[in-house]
């Protein structure tokens, strides 16, 4: 098979792979029908994480089921299935009490690069969901957007608490932060801030479900929070960046005894004790349990409830998979979808 692999900050290679196969008797090997590039996959692309060794790429997939190993129960062959990027095996404490991104025995779904024809998903009956029948192909985009973003987006919103009537803030304006704010209005948020810059991702914010706009940052935009809810700040905070300032913001804009629920992937974040002390929020973040919520979200995308498929603004053929990192480097892309 072909697929993608990093060599190097900025060299993003789509060549001759082995194909995967079933390696333990919970395995499962996906056919890849769409994958992406996630904004994460810009931290090593950038140099910001190391590349240490040519390593295959992507960890957002839907496809069908090619071959299950003689453990699998819940998906069979020809199952079109969306999963986690995190393999979870959905038996062990952690994975019943929700949080199946840190399960016992967790592994990296993508560690064999989500980003090529095929796929071997370790502990499928823990990991993946099938759709009900094969998809119509417009819905897709939405079922791929489940598998990491939607899902992570829908966490934060979860994490920061968002209720029915709440004000709810949401830092970045990625993917993850323009699906926090689709999940804040599917929860039933009254008043969501969308803090953006951008002209097109603002538009988009508007489209999911935004109800305010601030485009200042730091400071500046924690002051306009407090402005725009009589000085209490927000109930509901989701930080969708990972960077010490995009933490700060978040806390900062969250007001005594609110929530803020981080899901943008912290690089060098370092929280300050006494502030967070007297900051009196409720912090809760990482890696979303997506698992938790794909039942959920396949549903309200067949039922065409959501579009969340909405920020795949370009799509390429997987083979120029190293255009689609170029495009979101650049900022030209807020996501690339590739079709194999
Ligand atoms: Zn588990």
């Amino acid at each position: 098979m072909r697929g993608a692999v990093i060599y190097a900050p900025g060299d993003i290679r789509f060549e001759e792979r082995p194909d995967p196969t079933i390696v333990a008797p919970a395995d499962a090997i996906i056919r890849i029908a769409a994958t992406c590039v996630c904004g994460s996959d810009l931290w090593p692309y950038r140099g910001i994480e190391p590349v240490r060794r040519p390593s295959p790429m992507g960890h957002e997939y839907a496809g069908i089921v090619e071959e299950a190993g003689r453990e699998v129960r819940s998906v069979k062959p020809g199952d079109f299935v969306i999963g986690s990027f995190m393999a979870s095996d959905g038996t062990c404490e952690i994975c019943k009490a929700g949080y199946q991104s840190r399960c016992a025995h967790v592994e990296f779904a993508g560690a064999g690069g989500a980003q090529a024809e095929y796929l071997r998903v370790p502990l499928a009956d823990g990991t993946l969901v099938a759709t009900h029948g094969q998809p119509d192909p417009g819905l897709i985009p939405s079922l791929l957007a489940a598998s990491d973003v939607l899902g992570t987006g829908w966490f934060g919103a979860v994490a920061a608490d968002v209720r029915p009537g709440k004000t709810v803030a949401v830092v970045g304006d990625g993917a993850v932060g323009l699906l926090a704010v689709l999940a804040a209005r599917e929860l039933g948020a009254e008043r969501i801030i969308a803090m953006s810059r951008h002209e097109p991702r603002q538009k988009l914010a508007l489209e999911f479900g935004a109800t305010d706009i601030v485009t200042e940052r730091g400071d500046e935009g924690v002051a306009r929070i407090k402005e725009m809810t009589g000085g209490y700040g927000a109930h509901s905070v989701i930080e969708a960046v990972g960077t010490q300032e995009s933490m700060m913001q978040a806390i900062r804009s969250a007001r005594p005894g609110g929530h803020v629920g981080y899901v943008g992937v912290a690089h060098g974040v370092q929280l300050p004790g006494e502030e967070l002390f007297f900051a009196e929020v409720h912090l809760l973040g990482g890696p979303a349990p997506v698992r938790r919520f794909l039942p959920d979200l396949i549903s309200r995308i067949e039922n065409r409830s959501i579009d969340p498929g909405k920020v795949f603004d370009l799509t390429l053929p997987l083979d120029q998979a190293a255009e689609g990192y170029r495009a979101m480097d650049e900022r030209r892309a807020i996501k690339t979808l590739l079709w194999p």
